[in-house]
């Protein structure tokens, strides 16, 4: 899996399902086969980065359930 939001293969798991990208500091949420993203600003809080992107580059890519 790659980041969707700088392609980036540098994604930490931080729980079930949520992973961090190190590379630009977004949260990705996984829940029904697709990606949620979100900023972290220095208050702690998050912003949903969503709507910033394409339905299809949010879908997660698994082969066999095409
Ligand atoms: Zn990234």
């Amino acid at each position: 899996m790659n980041c969707p939001n700088c392609k980036g293969k540098n994604l930490g798991k931080i729980g079930v399902n949520q992973y961090y990208c190190w590379d630009c500091f977004v949260e990705l949420s996984l829940s029904k086969g697709k990606i949620s993203l979100a900023q972290i600003e220095e208050d702690g809080t998050l912003t949903d980065l969503n709507d910033l992107f394409e339905e299809s580059e949010l879908r997660i890519e698994s082969p066999g359930t095409a």
